[in-house]
């Protein structure tokens, strides 16, 4: 019990320090509240009195249930799900009710602590489902969450022999008392709160560090790369195009008279255009190929081993479906909005991507100065 005790207060403080961190550590919150509870749970058997009475344990269970519940809600959180409050509220409620009939009411111990057993396998396997379903984002929190999720299994096992032997009659206090069925159940535990709590940690910092990196590497407004990303994804491109003799075509992409769009119909409009701007970029171009918001209102793509007659007729439908798409928005009044385009071709092998881009940004020059709303190519 002291061990138990121990490891899940640590689990507890380690959590909330991640949940600490950021906000984007969804559910570390409720997992340290559930820990918490939990350790206050086990705590009560060390350090109370070690006769049973009444108020010891209701106290005893009630943080046991709580604990549990907010494992669950936090899980649920973290999978990013909105929150059940009504179903874990009745969960909890339910199970209260009943630890207060069978403690003060109807004091019968075995009838108590089989509900509660039933509850704890309810409890425990869907916070195991959960974890076993939350498969998106990466391979890795995948393969933790499976881990986590059997782990929990046990868990449940552990519990379903310690209720069956409640159910026949024959329970021992757990911690107490040796005995097969006492040590699978005290093991059980005490595996899930010190495998279970650095499991959740990791779960917590993955998804913190999966932020951070989303953040570094993205621009919020669009979702396409910010300069940084961009870069990092196109250096295995331009390696391979030198070494494999491919066509690398840049596009420098701007919005024409976009301050003056700003101008007339607000930042949130101009907003909104930005936001259109990168969903055409993005579902326009192919998968090989590269997009970011360069900066402000403008954008570069980078299309690996295309001919140049289809790099034109990619910047070609990117520029009529984003004037298209533009024209369905109410707010602009019917005003149409246009871009430019600056095309160019790697030159020499090995040649830097600046050098590309740069002719590139000359083209959109170009393509400024003799009236916008078109795609120039650069030549000499
Ligand atoms: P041109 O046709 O020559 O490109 O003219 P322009 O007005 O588009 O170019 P200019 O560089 O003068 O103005 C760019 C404007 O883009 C100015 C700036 O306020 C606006 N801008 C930059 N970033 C954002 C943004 O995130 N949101 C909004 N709404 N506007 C932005
Ligand atoms: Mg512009
Ligand atoms: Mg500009």
């Amino acid at each position: 019990m002291f061990a138990l005790t121990l490891a899940a207060l640590i689990g507890a403080v380690m959590i909330a320090a991640i949940g600490k961190m950021s906000e984007s550590a969804l559910g570390a919150r409720m997992w340290a509240l559930g820990y918490s509870c939990l350790a206050v749970a086990y705590a009560i058997n060390v350090f109370v009195s070690s006769e049973w009475n009444p108020a010891r344990g209701f106290t005893y269970n009630t943080m046991l249930i709580a604990g549990h519940t907010w494992l669950l809600a936090g899980t649920w959180q973290f999978m990013n799900k909105p929150l059940p409050t009504r179903t874990i509220s009745l969960l909890f409620i339910s199970i209260f009710i009943s630890t207060v009939i069978f403690t003060f009411l109807i004091p019968i111990r075995d009838v108590r602590l089989v509900t509660i057993g039933i509850w704890l396998i309810i409890v425990r396997a869907s916070f195991a489902y959960c974890l076993w379903q939350y498969a998106n984002n990466n391979r890795y929190e995948r393969t933790i969450s499976r881990v986590a999720a059997s782990l929990v299994l046990v868990e449940v096992l552990a519990t379903l022999i310690y209720t069956t032997n409640g159910a026949l009659g024959e329970l021992p206090l757990i911690g107490k008392q040796s005995g097969t069925v006492a040590v699978i159940t005290w093991l059980g535990a005490l595996i899930g709160i010190m495998v279970g709590a650095p499991i959740l940690m990791l779960l917590s910092t993955s998804r913190f560090i999966a932020e951070l990196d989303k953040a570094a590497h993205h621009d919020p407004l669009t979702g396409l790369y910010n300069r940084r990303g961009f870069f990092y994804v196109i250096r295995p491109l331009l390696t391979i195009g030198a070494r494999q003799h491919n066509n690398i075509h840049v596009l420098m992409i701007d919005i024409d008279n976009f301050k003056q769009l700003n101008d007339t119909h607000g930042h949130s409009v101009g907003d909104h255009v930005l936001e259109i701007a990168g969903e055409t970029l993005a579902t326009t171009v192919r998968e090989s190929d590269a997009v970011a918001r360069w900066g402000g209102e403008e954008f570069c793509i980078l299309t690996y081993a295309m001919h140049t007659d289809n790099t034109i007729k990619l910047a070609e439908r990117i520029r009529t479906l984003f004037t298209e798409k533009c024209a369905l928005l109410p707010e602009l009044q019917n005003d149409v909005v246009t871009i430019s385009i600056g095309v160019s071709i790697n030159g020499r092998d090995g040649e830097s991507f600046d050098a590309i881009q740069s002719r590139a940004d000359k083209a959109l020059y170009t393509a400024k100065k003799t009236g916008r709303n078109k795609t120039i190519l650069y030549s000499e």
